[in-house]
């Protein structure tokens, strides 16, 4: 079957048509070109915009159908709202996400009591926004407590936990079966369609506590068998304890390929968030004793990273403060290795300073960053950093110095939508704090810069030889079609509509 789609318009080319065969794109070109081929089917596009589909480097398909799944307190402006719609949920344990002390008119972190005023019979945990601090009413603590009596931390009496004391709390949470998380990839997908990505980078073997990798992994292949799974999925493989990842590498999973699931990079969480102040960093915060939360050290890194690279696995380390970033960049030149023979990269690089964005260059050490942090870090940057703040969230920098440089939205942490990304990338503007002056705005990266970071970059980071991410012969048929987007006005990504993505020459979403 070969079909031409015609009267097409592809922002920075003169091509308004293409033929796809078998999921690819097999000739790309004028129409009068095209129409003259031998051809099956030919649809009118009607002259409506056409891109390649997104690929979201970094986020987490489960941790994000998951979070999609229970209560949500972001769009809830106050505690008092949140403690009101907390008493209504019907769950025996409710779970919830997204609280931000910047969006509540209390302006101020959440505690126990303010849990415990929910409800002191159902065990009640609240995630802050950034996925690192954890909020806990009594009967949370309690539970936990029975089963790790002597545990304790710094902010234990008022029921926060960051970090690895989150571990404390997360061993109460009820094991969600397989069926419920092949679920939760499937309600991730049909979010990540709609909004026209078709290929990601997904760390999820580490979300559930109590969940193997295995049984994540088997859920993807079961869905992969059940011709559900269609979109592109590179697992960035999380697997901090030494003993799952040597008994990973030793049942030959690196580099395995199953359907449209490969296994990936080795990804590891090296330190924590800005907002909850655990990012590591080599001087403290500007607005807190601490240097933040260091959670492997070079050794203990370096030791997993050897591990992977024993069976030529990449890496992906997330890494937000400049000592982590340091340490990593450290461990890369250690190496020696051929600049091109891995494809390794930091995850989020939000703090480098200039000096290390040019040994990144020189290493060929890849940035996977989200400018979209942005729209809820705004407020807090100059807070927490100071003086530093001037010299943060450098993507456009890194772009110049030739580090390869991915945009993803690290979904739950930030929603997945590619034009709000694409609108923080080029405009270093909020969306959620629209009255901030741009931040950075030499940092504004161009739109058509943009728009490669979105898929032809990652796409090099995440498969050697499958050809995706761009509208070229040979390459997978992944693309969108829009309306309202205007490459030269930012404002019009915030009223862009996807109306069909198509993966693999199928269409796999349509708007209603
Ligand atoms: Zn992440």
């Amino acid at each position: 079957m070969r079909q031409a789609y015609i009267n097409l318009h592809m922002p920075f080319t003169q091509n308004n048509a293409f033929i796809i065969e078998d999921g690819h794109f097999t000739l790309v070109g004028r129409k009068g070109t095209i129409l003259r081929q031998n051809i099956d089917e030919i649809i009118d596009l009607q002259d409506k915009t056409i891109l390649p589909a997104f690929h979201d480097s970094h986020m987490h398909l489960l941790g994000l159908g998951w979070q999609r799944s229970i209560f949500d307190v972001a769009k809830l402006n106050s505690i008092e709202a949140i403690q009101a719609t907390g008493k209504k949920r019907p769950e025996q344990f409710i779970m919830g996400r997204g609280f931000h002390e910047q969006t509540t008119e209390e302006k101020r972190t959440l505690n126990k009591q303010d849990l415990d005023a929910i409800s002191t019979e159902k065990p009640i945990v609240i995630y802050r926004a950034c996925g690192h601090v954890l909020f806990a009413n009594s009967k949370a603590i309690e539970m936990a407590l029975a089963l790790q009596p002597k545990f304790t931390s710094e902010w234990f009496d008022e029921g926060i936990f960051k970090e690895e004391d989150m571990d404390f709390i997360k061993a109460i949470f009820p094991t969600p079966s397989l069926v419920e998380i092949k679920g939760y990839i499937l309600n991730a997908q049909a979010h990540l369609l709609k909004n026209g990505i078709t290929s990601v980078g997904s760390d999820d073997y580490h979300i559930f506590e109590t969940v193997p990798y295995e049984t994540v992994k088997k859920a993807f292949k079961t869905l992969v068998d059940e011709g559900r799974l269609k979109l592109n999925v590179l697992e960035q493989v999380n697997l901090p304890k030494i003993a799952d990842l040597k008994d990973y590498l030793k049942k030959g999973y690196a580099h395995e390929s199953y359907g449209t699931f490969t296994e990936g990079p080795l990804k590891l969480l090296a330190d924590g968030s800005l907002g909850g102040h655990s990012a590591y960093m080599k001087a403290p915060y500007a607005d807190k004793d601490t240097k933040g939360i260091e959670i492997f050290n070079q050794a203990a890194l370096k030791e997993r990273i050897e591990l992977a690279r024993s069976k030529r696995m990449d890496f992906a380390i997330h890494a937000i403060g400049d000592q982590t970033a340091e340490t990593i960049i450290d461990i890369k030149a250690s190496f020696n290795d051929d600049p091109l023979a891995y494809r390794d990269s930091i995850i989020h690089a939000q703090l480098c300073d200039t000096a290390q964005i040019k040994r990144m260059g020189e290493l060929n050490l890849g940035a996977q960053t989200q400018p979209i942090f942005l729209n809820s870090d705004i407020p807090i940057i100059e807070e927490r950093l100071g003086a530093r703040a001037q010299k943060t969230y450098l993507f456009n920098t890194m772009i110049n110095e030739g580090v390869l440089t991915t945009l993803s939205t690290d979904a739950p942490i930030e929603d997945v939508n590619p034009f709000e990304n694409l609108y923080a990338a080029t405009t270093r503007k909020s969306i959620k704090h629209p009255d901030y002056p741009p931040f950075l705005k030499e940092e504004a990266i161009p739109i058509r810069q943009a728009l490669k970071a979105y898929t032809i970059t990652p796409a090099y980071f995440a498969y050697k030889s499958k050809k995706i991410g761009a509208i070229k012969k040979g390459y997978e048929a992944d693309f969108i079609v829009v309306d309202h987007f205007n490459p030269q006005n930012p404002k019009s990504f915030l009223k862009t509509d996807v109306l069909k993505t198509f993966h693999a020459g199928r269409c796999v979403f349509e708007k209603a």
